[in-house]
């Protein structure tokens, strides 16, 4: 029997390498183990026989009566023909060498008819094998062969076939099945000391009987989430202001606003500007959020923040979530205040940093290391993830984080009680909002050459192209990385197409670049510097820029793949364009990835649906929401919250599950979750990997 807190020597079936390579992932508990949860989960609860099988790969309308009770079940229910579990036996067992590859054969029977089954480089099939078992059969249906079948003799309760089986982010050297096996065997085994709840959760996250018992499991991780984190929030509270204090920063009344500012603050930038200073004048440290969509305005205000503190003596400290983004705050506060002492610290320059004072210091968390050497008065994070649940025991410092995320200001009290919050609900007035289209498969080119035709015209404008985003739990980053290269390819085909005919020089052609994750990060500064120079006019990169690439003069954005993201990434996206007011455009493409007829029809009109209404709506909240509404339970898992203060589980946007939570830690003072040894965990691994 296991115990949650079991360490996993504990486990049959974990031996020393099987720990190594799970410690690798931060992974040595069983509760870790059990929360290593699965990508997603292949239906191959549906029995077939071999005759059906073969019937229903020849045509494209499979069992109608079939699909439809299932679509009634589970509305997220998708590739219904590709998994299936047939009930045969085994015979006519053979094996081969084909050169080096062993190639095994045998025929699967069931009263329905006869299947031939072949495997490849397995050698433990033979040994397995029994004559008048009855097998679970489970593989890849083609060339009216079944290839790798999974065989497992039949019973009530069995991992890998009939049933909703569980795929997971592979851990290398070890194999799907293996993996599962061992989950199999601590979900089998947990004691029952633990809740009868806590036993049913991990059954229900590995091998749920139907999808419901998914979405609801993965709730419940959701809630726990939040809970911990106002639980957090609530402790926190009570230790900051008696523990916390910082230098008191004088502020001159008529300072308040530096002089020549290229723009006008808006009414609720000066308001954010007055409750900073405010604070900024006490001894007991600051911690603040600031929050406002995209666009509003919400560096200028931190820009100034951090000028107080450097009038009156004191240095500032902004740290960004990337590289790119911290450069370009060096740059726009550069702009916005050119007499200030600025430095720039990422990983990169550190080596040749500097102590000065009276200076805004802007980096990458390579900062977090400088802030003994440079003592700043007020520390400001940027999209940081943790808002200060997991700050530096006593900064001596005041704290300002800074946030997009899209949740009413009621329940963002109650999960940041620890927090004051300032709000940027207006919009700077020359701003307008990108205008939006969506683009039909048969204009797409039509679309870029338009593009094409813009910034031939000007070349001083700028477009990005942000490419088809790959569900990235489930795929490696180089699978986005090869996406983007192709993308860049196809564009320079078009466009070479295009300056034959039209006789453009190669002097005047449009010059574009790359940017993904895997170049080396002086690559990406490379690329990043010469957008910002206008040596280039279309970047084509992953989706990377949504974190908040500041581009003033980028005017154009064609994101493809657009019903891969959430609504909420989009307008992130469209946020990126008309930086500076000017007339600006977002044009989205879509692909059609499922593969029958009847499929595709029906997530094409639920996908247009969405997609037609983000062009029309402005507001990034109406948008967040509305993605909950729509994509369900899959934006529960939480994980395409790029760019947004990330959790695990939950989503900011799910409100219900915020109300949810902030009712069990008002009535239950003492609510102790069975993840909390988790949670506190991970907040100390986020930590350390940040630097
Ligand atoms: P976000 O809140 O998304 O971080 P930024 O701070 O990057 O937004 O500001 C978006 C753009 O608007 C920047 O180019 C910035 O210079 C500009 N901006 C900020 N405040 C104003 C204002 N009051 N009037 C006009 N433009 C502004
Ligand atoms: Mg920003």
């Amino acid at each position: 029997m296991y115990q949650l807190k079991h360490s996993l020597d504990t486990v049959r079936g974990i031996g020393e390498s099987w720990k190594k390579a799970l410690a690798k992932k931060n992974i040595h508990t069983v509760l870790d183990f059990l929360l290593y949860l699965p990508l997603h989960y292949e239906d191959r609860s549906r029995i077939f026989s071999i005759a059906q099988l073969k019937r229903f790969s020849n045509s494209v309308i499979i069992d109608q009566d079939q699909l439809k009770n299932k679509d009634k079940q589970n509305k997220d229910y998708q590739s219904k023909q590709d998994f299936f579990t047939l009930i045969v036996q085994v015979k006519d067992y053979s094996q081969y060498y084909k050169g080096r590859l062993l190639i095994s054969r045998a025929t699967l029977v069931d009263k329905s008819g006869e299947l031939p089954a072949i495997w490849f480089n397995n050698k433990f099939l033979k040994t397995k094998l029994k004559e008048g078992q009855d097998y679970y059969a489970s593989g890849q249906f083609k060339n009216n062969s079944l290839l790798q079948a999974k065989l497992e003799a039949v019973a009530k309760d069995s991992p890998h076939t009939a049933r909703l089986v569980p795929i997971y982010s592979q851990i290398s050297p070890f194999k799907q099945g293996s993996l599962r096996r061992l989950q199999k065997e601590i979900v089998d085994h947990l004691s029952p000391q633990h809740l009868f709840q806590a036993l049913h959760l991990f059954q229900a996250l590995h091998f749920p009987k139907n999808s419901q018992e998914i979405i609801q499991a993965r709730e419940q991780l959701a809630l726990e989430e939040i809970i911990f984190l106002i639980d957090k929030a609530k402790k926190l509270k009570k230790t900051w202001e008696s523990k916390n204090l910082a230098p008191s920063i004088e502020i001159k009344k008529q300072n308040l606003i530096p002089e020549n500012l290229p723009f006008t603050l808006t009414n609720a930038q000066q308001q954010a500007i007055t409750e900073i200073t405010n604070d900024l004048k006490k001894t007991a440290a600051m911690n603040r959020l600031l929050i406002g969509d995209v666009g509003s305005g919400k560096t200028a205000v931190a820009a100034i923040a951090a000028w107080h503190s450097c009038l009156a003596g004191h240095n500032a400290v902004l740290v960004a979530p990337t590289q790119i983004l911290a450069q370009q705050h060096f740059q726009t506060i550069q702009k916005l205040l050119p007499k200030q002492k600025l430095y720039l610290v990422t990983a990169q320059t550190s080596k040749n940093f500097k102590k000065d004072s009276a200076s805004i210091y802007v980096g990458t968390h390579a900062l977090i290391n400088k802030l003994e050497d440079i003592k700043p008065a007020l520390i400001i994070y940027d999209e940081q993830h943790r808002f200060g649940t997991k700050q530096r025991q006593n900064p001596q410092a005041h704290l300002l984080s800074m946030t997009a995320t899209p949740i009413p200001r009621s329940l963002m009290l109650t999960i940041f009680a620890h927090l004051q919050t300032s709000i940027l609900d207006e919009m700077p007035a020359n701003r307008q909002m990108a205008k939006t289209w969506l683009v039909p498969k048969s204009k797409e080119e039509n679309a870029i050459i338009w593009l094409a035709e813009q910034l031939l015209k000007s070349p001083d404008k700028q477009a990005f192209i942000v490419c088809p985003f790959i569900d990235p739990s489930q795929h490696s980053a180089l699978e986005n990385v090869a996406a983007v290269k192709d993308s860049l390819k196809q564009l320079e085909v078009l466009l070479g197409k295009y300056y034959q005919e039209k006789q453009i020089k190669k002097t005047k052609q449009i010059k574009i670049a790359l940017l993904h994750s895997r170049l080396k990060k002086q690559e990406q500064e490379e690329v990043i510097e010469k957008l910002y120079n206008k040596g280039l006019q279309i970047l084509v990169s992953t989706p990377m820029i949504e974190l908040g690439i500041d581009l003033p003069s980028a005017d154009f954005i064609i994101i493809q793949a657009a019903e891969r993201f959430g609504l909420a990434s989009l307008h992130q996206l469209r946020g990126r364009v008309g930086r500076i007011g000017q007339e600006s455009f977002c044009i989205l493409f879509t692909t059609n990835p499922l593969k029958t007829e009847d499929d595709r029809a029906k997530i094409k009109q639920k996908s247009q649906e969405r997609l037609k209404i983000f062009c029309q709506e402005k507001d990034g909240f109406k948008l967040a929401q509305l993605d909950l509404q729509q994509r369900g339970a899959g934006d529960i898992f939480g994980n395409a919250q790029s760019g947004f203060n990330k959790l695990q589980f939950a989503s900011w946007t799910n409100l219900k599950i915020i109300k949810e939570a902030k009712k069990i830690s008002e009535q239950d003072q003492h609510y102790q979750s069975i993840l909390t040894p988790y949670f506190e965990k991970r907040e100390f691994l986020a930590e350390i990997n940040d630097n």
